[in-house]
């Protein structure tokens, strides 16, 4: 026993290290030594394995405050490669991200299903999308390492299966053996509001470790980011605030309980919220992205879109305020089809949170995800599981949490 504990003591020394390299731009074995309590001797022997490895290169002479000068490290941002994919009903966002998570490639394709959405259409369009990236992939020492899904609806990581996959009808479905049949690299799924999450937290690098992320589109999803890691509760499904209820005897939503945030502050709340408007959504109802179009209603002056947006983005400051009083984190990002209308949800959304949450969150930062964030986020999942996590990724996925930073 005492040998396995030394090796997982390695594996974790030599993260540890890796994960300070990336996150500064330059350093030196002594920057390391100092940063984290090691002696020098493991640290040099550390680095030398990952100079090695071609994780890291040398980059020349740093100043010296006496003595010699050190070596400067730099981490590799081109020693590996992985794809994320943002998949919604009718869209599909792909990117391929180098090692540090940084997108290289973006392509966004429209999901056109004949009659009745499918899971066979969805599954086409992945794996022609999967495909193009695959053969876009620069070349790199550790290659394409996989791909990995961000997906809406309840989104098991450990099995890769998904229900309640909104606008499709199915009760469970094995999202991961689907695409494994059809692509020849590893495949890794997860909830879209926990991608999004953690491709927030890397945003600020060192700087916030406690992130909410908030998907508002179809649904509500969220992904929590804690203490630098996703929390994802006893199976792996964590974070449904959506289905919180913020009306006892309000709107019946589809998971069946009455009065859910997200029967407030979803897409669907919005063309309920034009009529009591007094305007009319009988054009809006038959499109796909019926968002863009009343967005662009709005800034035309269509006063009641706009009064539609302001009510949506009062409900969605009132589960965030519930959300900032829960957790506190460090920030609270808004992204999904929804986060577009920043310019009429966001003032609504602060006005709230003025008066909803305790006076000491009321500070707690608001912020608008970047339009990538669930695809950068799902390629970051699958590159820092194989960086830093060696064993989980072997296992796919089959313990609790994911991938760790630092
Ligand atoms: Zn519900």
């Amino acid at each position: 026993m005492r040998n396995v504990d030394s090796t997982a003591m390695r594996r974790m020394n030599k993260a540890t290290v890796l994960g300070l390299i990336r996150s500064h731009r330059t350093t030196s074995r002594i920057d390391i030594a100092q940063m984290t309590g090691l002696n020098k001797a493991t640290v040099s022997y550390i680095v030398d394995e990952l100079i090695n490895e071609k994780w890291v290169h040398e980059i020349g002479f740093g100043s010296s405050s006496g003595g010699r000068k050190p070596v400067l490290l730099r981490f590799n941002a081109n020693g590996a490669y992985a794809i994320g994919m943002d998949v919604q009903l009718h869209s599909l966002k792909t990117v391929i991200c180098n090692a540090r998570g940084e997108p290289v490639y973006k392509r966004d394709s429209e999901i056109v299903h004949v009659s009745q959405p499918s899971h066979e259409r969805l599954l086409e369009v992945i794996e022609e999308q999967a495909r193009a990236a695959m053969t876009a992939t620069p070349a790199s020492p550790h290659g394409l390492v996989g791909v990995g899904l961000g997906l809406p609806g309840l989104v098991n990581a450990n099995d890769g299966t998904v229900s309640r996959f909104p606008g499709l009808d199915f009760t469970n479905w094995d999202v991961r053996s689907a695409v494994a049949q059809r692509v020849p690299i590893p495949v890794f799924c997860d909830n879209n509001a926990n991608c999004g999450a953690w491709s927030e937290l890397a945003r600020a690098p060192g700087q916030d470790s406690n992130v909410v992320y908030i998907n508002a589109g179809t649904s509500i999803g969220t992904g929590v980011v804690m203490a630098g890691r996703l929390y994802r509760g006893r199976d792996g499904r964590a974070g449904e605030f959506g289905h919180t209820t913020v009306m006892p005897m309000g709107q019946r939503c589809s998971c069946g309980n009455y009065g859910c945030w997200e029967e407030y502050a979803s897409e669907r709340s919005l063309l309920r919220y034009i009529i009591e408007a007094g305007g009319d959504t009988l054009e809006l109802e038959h499109e796909h992205d019926f968002v863009q179009r009343i967005l662009d209603g709005a800034h035309a002056d269509n006063r009641a879109y706009i009064r539609a947006f302001n009510t949506l983005g009062q409900h969605l400051g009132i589960g965030i305020a519930n959300i900032a009083n829960a957790l506190t984190p460090d920030r609270i990002s808004v992204g999904g089809t929804l986060s577009r209308a920043a310019t009429f949800i966001l003032p609504e959304i602060e006005r709230i949170m003025k008066y909803r949450a305790l006076s000491a969150n009321r500070s707690i930062p608001i912020t608008i995800a970047n339009v990538n964030s669930v695809a950068v986020g799902a390629a970051s999942l699958v590159l820092d599981a194989m960086l830093f996590d060696r064993s989980e990724r072997l296992a796919e996925h089959s313990g609790a949490p994911a991938a760790t930073l630092n």
